[in-house]
C-alpha cells in the first residue's frame, strides 16, 4: 500500500513537467500547417475544379450548344442557350451547325460532381484543377461562357473566323485541323471582328 500512495504521489508531482514535454516536443516536429493562400498545395491530377470550354486547334469552340450538360446537372447548375453558325454573315463559333451562344455555370448550385463533363459528347467541356471560387457576393459565382472559355494557345484565332477550307465538322474531330491556315488569318484580318453574338445577356441561370 505504501508503494502505491508514493507511486501516485510522484507521477501527480511530474504530471505538469510530462506536459510540458509534449509541449516541448511538439515545437520541434514538421509543421503540418501551412500560410494558404501565400503556399497552395497541388490538387490531385483528376481532381475536378472549375470548368473549362474548349477550343479546336484553330479557336473555333467545341461547344455545339446541344444542352446535354445542362440536362444531366443535378443541380440545375448550367444555363445553356446555343445559336446557328451563320458563315454569311461572319459569324461561325464552332465547326457544326450550333454553337452554345449562351453558356452559365452556377458555382452556388454546384457540387462539383462531373456528371456534365460525362455528358458533353464534344469533350467541349471539362474540369480544371482550380479550386480557389470564393467571393463575397452571389453575382460573380455565375460564370459567363467569356470565363469559362480556355485561353488562346500558340495557332488559335477567336471564334469568329470560318472553318479551315475543305474540312468538314468530323474532320476537327479527327484532329485534322492543327492550327489555324493562311486563309483563316486572311478572313479575320479581313473582317474586323463582328460584334460577338456570344455576347451574355443579364439573363440569370434558372
Ligand atoms: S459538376 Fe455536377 S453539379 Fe456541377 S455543373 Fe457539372 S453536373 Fe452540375
Ligand atoms: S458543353 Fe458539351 S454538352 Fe454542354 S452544350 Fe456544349 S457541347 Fe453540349
Amino acid at each position: 500500500m505504501a508503494d502505491d500512495s508514493q507511486g501516485g504521489f510522484f507521477s501527480e508531482l511530474f504530471a505538469p513537467v510530462a506536459g510540458f514535454g509534449v509541449t516541448f516536443a511538439t515545437m520541434f516536429r514538421k509543421v503540418a500547417t501551412q500560410e494558404y493562400p501565400e503556399v497552395k498545395w497541388p490538387t490531385q491530377p483528376r481532381f475536378h475544379g472549375r470548368h473549362q470550354l474548349n477550343r479546336h486547334p484553330d479557336g473555333l469552340e467545341k461547344c455545339v450548344g446541344c444542352e446535354l450538360c445542362a440536362w444531366a446537372c443535378p443541380a440545375d447548375a448550367i444555363f445553356v442557350q446555343g445559336g446557328d453558325n451563320d458563315d454569311e454573315r461572319g459569324l461561325r463559333f464552332s465547326p457544326g451547325e450550333r454553337y452554345g451562344h449562351i453558356y452559365q455555370i452556377n458555382y452556388l448550385r454546384c457540387i462539383f460532381c462531373g456528371l456534365c463533363i460525362e455528358a458533353c459528347p464534344t469533350r467541349a467541356l471539362t474540369m480544371t484543377n482550380e479550386y480557389e471560387l470564393a467571393d463575397n457576393n452571389r453575382a460573380d459565382l455565375i460564370f459567363t461562357k467569356e470565363q469559362l472559355l480556355a485561353p488562346m494557345q500558340e495557332g488559335m484565332l477567336p471564334a469568329p473566323h470560318p472553318m479551315v477550307d475543305g474540312m468538314e465538322e468530323r474532320d476537327y474531330y479527327q484532329g485534322k485541323v492543327t492550327a489555324a491556315t493562311d486563309e483563316q488569318r486572311r478572313w479575320f484580318e479581313q473582317h474586323a471582328a463582328p460584334a460577338d453574338e456570344s455576347a451574355e445577356t443579364t439573363e440569370e441561370v434558372r
